[in-house]
């Protein structure tokens, strides 16, 4: 009989939530992860008393009760509510689009007269495209003005998409708009889900909690030797990339990526808000992210006289930078698909992940996905 039931590849969300199901059900676990740390990118460093989300702004929010009661038993979540704040050429605006942000725009009051504003600005687009004789948006750009109208749109969509892409809306399809939620109600809360928040003493609060009972590694990647490690347990949990598991035999899966620039700053307040996204072309960056907002709220942020933040820059993606989205065109889809059929013939491996799965998860479904597995 090996040492442990599972060998769990990759520290982060996913396998730490195996492994704290798998260590209830009296399961042996041995978790690696060649980061230096757990919580993959949950990770948070504490500088000045601050937890920075090294990897990105990270926010739990579901509406799935047995998620939220089931992470709320690990450790209890705050109260934070995501409501990011727009910064176009120094005039602010609230997000989502709803009235704070209709009023912002044109000053106007009630549902009635914004829904009028925002349908006169609809037809305008319309009629521009019909007199091309267009008829079916052919770029984002022309998909977002039919949607949404000109005023928000060059406002508060423009810039913010072509610098996440790095390409003019003109070049980008259609489809990666579908729709834009507009909400007739003066609501800055960004999700629509019933529960969010973020964990009191932070993410490596409930990733320590979850890791507790097993046996865990970190520095080491998998692939420096594979057989040794899987020589160790009956089983293997793989969360890491699934392309890399199969020696990039049918080519590389693309990514999307983000870089940071990261700052102290000498101030108690620097934003007066956990996000604001630049809207406009020409600052360089998406978004800035004050880390302390998320776990302190009113004038708790006055308690601690320094702040940390984060400019967030969309940066594109080249083997040996971290991977962080999937790029869901067909090449990668039908790439991805190939390697799931290989991995749905490895009978004693479980992948699992975002990686492992080739799919762009939020932590809920990641959690969710898990305790289906131990089938709650
Ligand atoms: P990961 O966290 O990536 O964990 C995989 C781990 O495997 C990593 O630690 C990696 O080092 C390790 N690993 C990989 N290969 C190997 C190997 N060969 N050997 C050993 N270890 C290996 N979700 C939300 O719900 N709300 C948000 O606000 C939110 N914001 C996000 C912002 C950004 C910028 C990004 C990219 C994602 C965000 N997400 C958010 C999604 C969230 O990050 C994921 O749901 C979650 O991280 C998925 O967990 P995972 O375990 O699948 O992946």
């Amino acid at each position: 009989m090996k040492k442990y039931d599972y060998l769990i590849v990759g520290a982060g969300l996913y396998g730490s939530t195996f492994a704290y199901l798998a260590t209830k059900q009296g399961k042996r676990c041995l978790v690696i992860d060649k980061r230096e740390h757990v919580g993959g990118n949950l990770y948070c460093e504490n500088v000045e008393g601050i937890n920075v989300h090294k990897y990105g702004a990270h926010i739990f929010h579901t509406s799935n009760k047995k998620v939220w009661d089931f992470v709320n038993s690990i450790v209890e979540f705050n109260r934070y509510t995501n409501s990011p704040v727009a910064n176009y050429k120094g005039r602010m605006y609230n997000l989502p689009f709803n009235m704070n942000t209709f009023y912002q725009m044109w000053g106007v009051r009630t549902p009635e007269e914004a829904q009028a504003k925002i349908e006169e600005q609809r037809r305008e687009a319309m009629e521009a495209m019909r007199r091309e004789g267009v008829s079916e948006p052919r770029n984002l750009e022309e998909q977002a003005l039919t949607l949404i109208g000109r005023d928000i749109y060059e406002r508060l969509i423009k810039g913010y998409t072509e610098k996440q892409w790095g390409r003019s809306c003109k070049d980008l399809p259609a489809f990666i708009i579908r729709r834009l939620p507009v909400r007739l109600v003066y609501d800055n809360n960004y999700f629509n889900d019933k529960y969010q928040g973020i964990p009191i003493g932070g993410y490596n609060k409930l990733i320590d909690r979850m890791l507790e009972g097993a046996d865990v590694r970190t520095g080491i990647d998998f692939f420096d030797d594979r057989e040794l490690w899987e020589a160790k347990a009956e089983k293997v949990v793989f969360t890491g990339k699934i392309d890399e598991y199969f020696g990039y035999r049918y080519g590389m899966l693309e990514y999307r990526t983000v870089s940071f620039e990261q700052e102290t700053l000498d101030m108690a307040n620097y934003q007066g808000n956990a996000v604001v996204n630049y809207t406009d072309r020409e600052v360089p960056y998406t978004r800035v992210i004050e880390h302390k907002h998320f776990e302190m709220f009113g004038q708790e942020v006055y308690d601690n006289p320094k702040t940390v933040v984060s400019r967030e820059f969309s940066t594109e993606w080249k083997p040996g930078m971290e991977p962080y989205y999937p790029v869901n065109d067909e090449r990668n889809n039908s790439l991805a698909e190939q390697y799931r059929a290989l991995a749905a013939q490895e009978k004693n491996v479980i992948f699992g992940g975002r990686l492992a799965e080739y799919k762009y998860y939020d932590m809920a479904p990641i959690v969710e996905r898990v305790m289906d597995l131990w089938v709650f």
